[in-house]
């Protein structure tokens, strides 16, 4: 069955239920984040202790770490200044060119390399168009505004068609 461009492999509720071990199981060789919302809530600029320890331990486990952002170049120069991480900023998900990037620059194939993000019509429609798998986690902060209630509201009949698909 083909796989549905915006159904994820899978949702969490954060990036830690992603382990080390888990990562060796499915076989990842490289996991590429988004930033926003999926590691840090849009006013926080950097990673706290125990997310630093949590992405330095999964750097430990895979080839490659990356940051892919929409977002502007000092939001992400200035959380990946502790890290060095390959890092995209203004990536224009839900274009897959930075994810490509990513394993073009890591020599990883698509069934080597996981993107993890909160948003289904940018990360994980970016994670498909590139043709590698996908984790959307439970935004880290509700966001305001209609538009991004409106973008939920759509996102809404595919998070149930994919609870579908866990049911059976
Ligand atoms: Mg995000």
């Amino acid at each position: 069955m083909k796989k549905h461009s915006l159904i994820p492999d899978l949702m969490l509720d954060n990036i830690y239920e992603i382990t080390p071990e888990f990562l060796k199981e499915k076989e990842i060789r490289g996991i590429v984040f988004d930033i926003d919302n999926t590691l840090v809530p849009y006013g926080v600029a950097k990673a706290d202790e125990v997310l630093s320890s949590y992405l330095k331990k999964i750097s430990d486990s895979v080839l490659a770490v990356g940051l892919v952002s929409n977002n502007n170049e000092n939001r992400v120069k200035l959380f990946n200044d502790n890290f060095s991480f390959f890092a995209v900023h203004k990536a224009g998900k839900p274009s897959p060119k930075s994810i490509k990037a990513f394993m073009e620059k890591n020599k990883l194939s698509k069934d080597q390399v996981l993107l993890v993000g909160d948003q289904l019509f940018t990360d994980c429609l970016a994670a498909r168009f590139a043709g590698v798998k996908c984790i959307i986690v439970k935004p880290l902060e509700a966001e305001n505004g209609w538009f991004f209630k409106f973008k939920r509201s759509l996102e809404k009949p595919f998070i149930r068609a994919y609870k579908r698909t866990k049911r059976n």
